[in-house]
């Protein structure tokens, strides 16, 4: 007896960002569409972003908060669905946000808000959303494709990959994307963790163990890139936002630069109180300015219990490089296991930018993550998704 194939026009391999925005676009146009995943619930990414609440967007977008090898492929799709496209969806479903620094807007209550709006949407365009299912060929049969699965065979005319990155595991994260593009002869960018915590090198990790918990605002940059964010000290290594934003941009091997006190000129500062207060403790005035732990963790004690006036003018040049110009290269990063996104991914040069089609295979389309575009921490990725989800959806 022949399988029995569920016909459908558009297919979404993804039940989250990228593939729900896609299937509600798609389904109000009216084209029937059908969303797979293999996970046992949708949105798993969403339900756990932005520490629960879902940094949902970020009232300031541009190609420049990107990273990919084509800068400007992002371009299109971001300005044809804007942050204040989604912002106009959140408003009329009521849901409750709030900005924080650096324009990034959460939601007030709960990611829960984000996902239950876009399964919403879709129900009233009747997009249906089938999950635990495990898809086990992609093949091509005029005028479309086939996908051969644990729940069934699927015909459709568009085929959208919106399976994501290599990001968390555990979340369902899978190489399905990669390998579907690469069955179709596109190039794939190398794949890489990205807005990720580093880990150290083992003399510094056993030094800076005992600042676990500590939290600074800091000035970190590598390769003329630099964020002023806060970091944070692991038991791990080094992570906080200014990491995750620089691990984007860290290449193996190299050394980043912190300072951690970006608002403080410190040679000035020193040379002022050794005017003024010569007998100070040279550990009285820094741990006015930083906390102690971290003080004692990067000075020696001697130097620390010496009064301001034995210090050199070239003594207190080295003190300030060290908490100013601070080079660590990390051992590495804690990989996909706990990074925020994937970078790299299909070739953005053999993808349209209006409508994320493959230039390779007709009514195949690659949306969010999946594609080269990584976004900086702050709301950019899951925009990224809503945008190219957005554009595929008004043409498949
Ligand atoms: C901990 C964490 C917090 C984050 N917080 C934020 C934030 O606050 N703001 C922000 O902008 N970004 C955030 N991100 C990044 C953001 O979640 C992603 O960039 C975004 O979800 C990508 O959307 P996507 O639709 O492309 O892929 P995903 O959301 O990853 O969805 C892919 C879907 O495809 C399914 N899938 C995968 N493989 C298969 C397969 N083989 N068969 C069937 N289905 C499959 C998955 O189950 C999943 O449902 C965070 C990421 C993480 C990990």
């Amino acid at each position: 007896m022949r399988d029995i194939i569920i016909q459908t026009e558009v297919l979404i391999i993804g039940a989250s960002a990228s593939g729900l925005m896609c299937a509600i676009e798609a389904g109000k146009r009216g084209r029937k569409v059908i969303v797979l995943d293999h996970a046992n619930k949708a949105g798993k990414k969403i339900l756990m972003s932005g520490g629960g609440r879902c940094n949902f967007t970020n009232m300031d977008i541009s190609a420049d908060n990107y990273i990919s090898h084509n800068p400007h492929f992002c371009k299109s799709a971001l300005s044809r669905y804007t942050q204040w496209d989604f912002i106009a969806m959140v408003d009329e479903h009521h849901i409750p946000y709030h900005e924080r620094d650096l324009g990034k807007l959460f939601c007030d209550d709960t990611a829960k808000d984000i996902l239950s709006m876009l399964l919403d949407e879709c129900h009233k365009v009747k997009a249906e959303i089938k999950l635990d299912t495990h898809i086990n060929t992609v093949t091509t049969q005029e005028p479309g494709f086939v996908l051969d699965t644990s729940t069934g065979k699927y015909q459709a005319e568009s085929l959208v990959i919106a399976s994501g990155g290599l990001s968390i595991p555990k979340m369902c994260a899978s190489p399905f994307g990669y390998k579907v593009a690469e069955q179709f002869g596109h190039h794939i960018w190398p794949t890489s963790a990205g807005l990720v915590p580093f880990t150290l090198q083992p003399e510094d990790k056993q030094r800076l163990e005992p600042l676990s918990g500590i939290s600074v605002e800091s000035n970190v940059s590598t390769q003329g890139i630099s964020f002023k964010e806060n970091i944070l000290f692991t038991h791990r290594g080094l992570s906080g936002p200014a990491i995750l934003q620089i691990s984007s941009y860290w290449k193996p091997g190299e050394a980043i630069t912190i300072d951690l006190l970006p608002d403080t000129e410190l040679v000035s500062v020193i040379t002022e109180c050794q005017s003024r207060n010569a007998n100070t403790l040279l550990k009285t005035l820094l741990s006015e300015l930083l906390p102690k732990r971290l003080v004692t963790a990067f000075l020696d004690p001697d130097l620390l219990e010496k009064p301001l006036q034995e210090l050199s003018k070239s003594r207190i040049q080295q003190i300030a490089d060290t908490f100013k110009n601070w080079q660590v290269k990390p051992g590495g990063t804690e990989g996909c296991r706990t990074a925020e996104v994937t970078l790299g991914g299909v070739d953005c040069d053999e993808l349209s930018s209006k409508t994320m089609e493959s230039k390779k295979h007709k009514g195949l389309y690659f949306i969010g993550e999946v594609v080269d575009v990584t976004g900086w921490l702050g709301g950019y990725n899951f925009q990224w998704a809503w945008s190219s989800g957005w554009c595929t959806g008004q043409v498949v």
